[in-house]
């Protein structure tokens, strides 16, 4: 028995020194890699689903390091978030999904809005809606196309200046989506003051929606909650038919997963939604 504890020890010290090791490469590589254009982005449509039209998409950022290969957005951002990365990272990824979307505006593209993820890291930045206000105006984005998605727990923070941000984000004409909704705190009073559109069921209540009973109810109450103060309300992780359908008739519009469409490359948006258009 004392063997096979010093055994597992010497795992565990290993996987730590393995763990280690990886976070100190990564944190190392982000130093070069907006510089050696390792980043692009991909965009997953979001569907209406009575028609299953596309409504608007979210951009994603991938990174494709020369040696270690793809490294995953949960793995990096975190890292990013600490390091500091994250700002110009940030920066970048918004003004690359803002002149993308102009861009196939301008090449007929059927005009919906394009969501981009951002940091806590980022908004907390003072100059935070300068650099966005500056960016819609270097890319000639009409502010309407643009959404934000933060997360439930940066919303919740009761600090005036968030809400002072959102609020001038918001009075641009810009989106705001709150993501990830449902697995942050219960307190949901913050909400009345909180100048949002939209709330994004995370994906793990979708996942297990007709496994679960209170996965179930949470999704129902989470519905209910958008239809009283009359926010849109769209579903994440929509994998099976059988989750669309119970979604729908539980009165959720808007819906995004794998069921409908993976992540795509540009090249793949353009292929099937600037044809479409020209046809
Ligand atoms: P998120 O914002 O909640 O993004 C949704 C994630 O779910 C994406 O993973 C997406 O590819 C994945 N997904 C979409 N449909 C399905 C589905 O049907 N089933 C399942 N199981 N997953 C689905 P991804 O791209 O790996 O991103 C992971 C997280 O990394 C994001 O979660 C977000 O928190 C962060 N992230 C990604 N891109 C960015 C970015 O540009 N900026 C920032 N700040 N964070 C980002
Ligand atoms: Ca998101
Ligand atoms: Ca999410
Ligand atoms: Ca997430």
């Amino acid at each position: 028995a004392k063997e096979n504890g010093k055994n597992q020890f010497k795992f565990f010290e290993w996987k730590m020194n393995h763990t280690k090791n990886r976070r100190l490469a990564i944190e190392q590589a982000l130093h070069a890699a907006l510089e050696e254009r390792q980043f692009h982005l991909v965009y997953q449509p979001i569907f209406q689903a009575r028609t299953r039209q596309i409504i608007s998409m979210e951009a994603l950022v991938r990174w494709q390091h020369p040696t270690m290969g793809a490294i995953g957005p949960d793995e990096f951002i975190p890292i990013a978030e600490c390091t500091g990365h994250i700002i110009p990272l940030g920066e970048w990824i918004l003004h690359q999904a803002c002149s993308q979307l102009h861009q196939w505006h301008c090449d007929g593209m059927v005009m919906v809005p394009i969501a981009v993820n951002l940091s806590v890291v980022q908004f907390n930045q003072e100059r935070i809606v300068e650099m966005i206000r500056e960016t819609l105006e270097r890319t000639n984005l009409a502010p309407e196309y643009l959404v934000l998605e933060i997360t439930e727990s940066m919303a919740m923070n009761n600090n005036h200046s968030i809400i002072d941000r959102l609020q001038q984000l918001k009075s641009l004409g810009i989106g705001i989506s709150i993501d990830d909704f449902g697995t942050g705190y219960s307190s949901l009073s913050y909400l009345r003051r909180f100048p949002v559109d939209t709330l994004k069921i995370d994906k793990s209540f979708v996942h297990d929606l007709c496994v679960s009973s209170s996965d179930t109810a949470i999704v129902e109450a989470i519905i209910a909650l958008a239809k009283s103060l009359k926010l849109c309300v769209l579903a994440e992780g929509v994998e099976t038919e059988q989750q669309l359908q119970i979604l729908a008739q539980k009165g959720c519009t808007d819906m995004q997963g794998y069921w409908l469409s993976h992540p795509l490359t540009a090249e793949q948006i353009e292929s099937m939604y600037l044809g479409e258009m020209n046809r």
